[in-house]
């Protein structure tokens, strides 16, 4: 369980070790949804992701260990490398053959020691649990952790800081420990505003389980909202019912929705984005997604890989 003090603690407890992000209004997406809509730049953390709240935050809870590992490939990955050299611990990230060398580059350079295992995210997650039980390491999931979760909302206080009126919040959903935390905090505070989850049409897994009512595996495509893809786990233990019951409504977008996205946020708020970042501009666009008072976008993440961006902003991603 996670409550509302547990996101309050991780706010002080991550104080100096994370950035408070930026907000400022879109007037193009504002003209476009009918309402005030403002960007809170989460892709200008440090690390280029919000994941870096909930990792701190985990990390920073620890008592003794031998040090902290996790197979996540990409954002959380980065996040947690960062966090254990800021709090003196060793972090081991376990990675698949199949992850490209650019993110294992990024991961090392952070100091951490990567372990490059099989061919397959399941046999890279096989190592961080033996070395979980054998070897003294506390792993550090990326979305289903208490702590994870509550460092994750600290987002979400931030938000209703700046952003004092806002009625909704529109949220990039992947395993849901984003959605969870910010959903927690603001409601906490603003029982009547609404929380909507945004994620990709194809893969989406906390979509196709809400539908099912329980955790199911959907298979895995690849997306231009890479960081947004990835199950729940068939034994989810928080997440997936804190989506169910904290979630307003979900938007599904298509490949070319997310590329406007995208390209919108570069164009018009000159702000460089990942694909998961970029949903929420691409469910206005769409003309699904409309501002019915202030409406906060939480712009996740900035880790897109320069000349796809480039690509997709001249049109041709
Ligand atoms: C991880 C991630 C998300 C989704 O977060 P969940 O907690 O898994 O729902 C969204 N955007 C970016 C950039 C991410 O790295």
């Amino acid at each position: 369980m996670v409550a509302i003090e547990d996101i309050l603690a991780a706010s002080g407890r991550i104080r100096d070790l994370v950035r408070v992000t930026p907000v400022k209004p879109s007037a193009s997406l504002s003209h476009l949804a009918g309402g005030p809509v403002w960007l809170k730049c989460e892709h200008r953390q440090e690390t280029g992701a919000f994941k870096l709240r909930g990792a701190s935050n985990a990390v920073a809870r620890l008592g003794k260990v031998a040090g902290v590992t996790t197979a996540s490939t990409g954002n959380h990955g980065r996040a947690l490398a960062h966090a254990a050299s800021r709090l003196g611990l060793p972090a081991v990230i376990c990675v698949s053959g199949l992850v490209p060398r650019n993110k294992r580059e990024a991961i090392a350079a952070l100091g951490a020691e990567l372990r490059v295992i099989g061919a397959s995210q399941d046999e890279a997650f096989e190592e961080a649990r033996r070395l979980q039980r054998d070897e003294g390491f506390a792993l550090i999931p990326p979305f289903d952790h208490a702590d994870v979760i509550a460092g994750q909302g600290t987002l979400g206080l931030e938000i209703l800081d700046q952003v004092p009126d806002a009625a909704a919040i529109a949220v990039p959903l992947s395993g849901g420990g984003l959605l969870s935390g910010v959903a927690l905090a603001a409601k906490s505070r603003r029982p009547d505003i609404r929380i909507l989850g945004i994620s990709m049409e194809r893969g989406a897994a906390m979509a196709a389980s809400l539908r099912a009512g329980h955790p199911v595996e959907v298979e895995e495509a690849e997306t231009l909202a890479d960081s947004l893809g990835g199950g729940i786990g068939l034994t989810n233990r928080l997440t997936f019912a804190m989506c169910r019951d904290l979630m307003d409504g979900l938007i599904l977008l298509s490949e070319d929705e997310i590329a406007a996205g995208i390209r919108h946020l570069a164009l018009k708020d000159g702000e460089t984005v990942e694909g998961a970042a970029a949903v929420g501009a691409g469910a206005i666009l769409s003309g699904r997604l409309r501002a019915d008072g202030p409406l906060v976008l939480i712009l996740s993440g900035a880790n897109i890989d320069p000349t796809r961006h480039a690509a997709i902003v001249r049109g041709e991603g």
